[in-house]
């Protein structure tokens, strides 16, 4: 054989190699004989990360997509002309312009309601065909009960499809399939990730059929997570539970401290019922007095240990301000109408130590009230 038809032919022999992790199958095409298929329709790292999300939400399937909003409008995908999609007034900003966009381009109607009020949930059309909400919300972290919004949704179409985005609260503090969702969808650029430095969405569901077609959309509009990322999100799920907790620990400390500061006018953090939602890690939201709006800008420099940008639930600690960052593809109307100023920061705590954070945010403080 020439040398160079070896080039391009040699493969070491990896049958007894025994990894003791799966490495990275970064190849687009298998074998014809592989159930594999081709990337863009299933990979081993991909297939490895979603049996783990399967064990996390103790759901029959899991479907991994490139990034949380490639995940929502997977979701999206299963709506048809003429259905009446609902969601909650509180929602991430992107995912409010996609379900607009969305709807109006392919003829869906679209009602926004209070979903964290009962009047919200009787509000609830009987044409409806899904509901899709966040709980806790972003912004506001407020509660949505996952059964009511099911029950009446399903009274008046059996057939409506509930979907949570559970980003916030994850499987380990909410399983939203045990309260009568049909799909969990996560970002999993956030917790899952944890590091920052890696881009992903999940799909959760018991129902075969959902997974078929979910699966389906996936293939054809090509928005499978790449092995890369899938290896990835696999390694940072080895530390999942454990960075949730500390996060949950420091961020509950925070949250009492901020609650007795001097240019706090409130401080949101989610209900932990115990029922639904059974604990909560980091992200939580305060306003600055009004006396201080004016300083905002110079409360978000002054910190020194917490960056700013559009990363949150990751090991190291952010600062945003949801008006213009998370939510600022959301005209100023849109944000009027779901209580969103300017005044509003939020904060994701990581895993420094909890006492320079503390000193951070009290210096932080002590500089925009100094010269008052
Ligand atoms: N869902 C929620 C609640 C989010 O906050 C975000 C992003 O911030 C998304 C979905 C979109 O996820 P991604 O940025 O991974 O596309």
């Amino acid at each position: 054989m020439h040398k160079l038809t070896k080039v391009l032919k040699h493969r070491v022999d990896t049958t007894n190699a025994d990894p003791v992790v799966t490495p990275i199958y970064q190849n687009s095409a298998f074998s014809a004989s592989s159930p594999f298929f081709y990337t863009r329709k299933n990979n081993p790292n991909v297939e490895e990360l979603e049996q783990v999300f399967c064990a996390l939400e103790e759901s029959a399937f899991a479907v991994c997509c490139s990034t949380g909003m490639a995940a929502i409008s997977n979701t999206l995908l299963l709506l048809k002309p003429g259905d009446h999609l609902v969601i909650n007034q509180l929602i991430y900003g992107c995912s409010y312009v996609l379900f607009e966009r969305f709807c109006a381009q392919y003829n869906i109607k679209l009602s926004v309601l209070d979903l964290s009020s009962n009047e919200g949930i009787e509000a609830i059309p009987l044409d409806v065909s899904m509901v899709l909400f966040e709980t806790p919300t972003n912004p506001f972290v407020r509660s949505i009960d996952i059964s009511n919004v099911s029950a009446k949704a399903k009274a008046h179409n059996p057939n409506a499809l509930v979907v949570v985005d559970n980003t916030w609260a994850t499987p380990l503090f909410q399983q939203p399939l045990l309260h009568g969702a049909d799909i969990a969808l996560y970002s999993a650029t956030k917790y899952f990730s944890g590091h920052s430095d890696v881009m992903g969405g999940v799909l959760t569901t018991n129902s075969d059929g959902l997974a078929q077609h979910l699966r389906d959309a996936r293939f054809y509009h090509g928005a499978i997570l790449d092995p890369n990322s899938a290896w990835l999100l696999r390694r940072s799920m080895q530390t999942f539970e454990l960075r949730m907790k500390a996060q949950g620990e420091a961020t509950r400390i925070v949250r009492d401290w901020l609650a007795q500061q001097n240019g706090v006018e409130e401080v949101f953090y989610p209900t932990i019922d115990g029922v639904q939602l059974t604990g909560y890690a980091t992200l939580l939201f305060f306003t600055l007095e009004a006396r201080l709006s004016e300083k905002y800008d110079a409360f978000i420099e002054a910190l020194t240990l917490f960056d700013t940008g559009t990363g949150m639930a990751c090991v190291t600690s952010m600062v945003a301000r949801p008006y213009t960052g998370s939510h600022a593809s959301m005209n100023d109307a849109q944000k009027a109408q779901m209580g969103l100023t300017k005044q509003l920061v939020r904060l994701s705590i990581g895993l420094e130590q909890i006492e320079d954070l503390i000193a951070d945010l009290s210096h932080a403080f002590e500089m925009i009230q100094s010269n008052e």
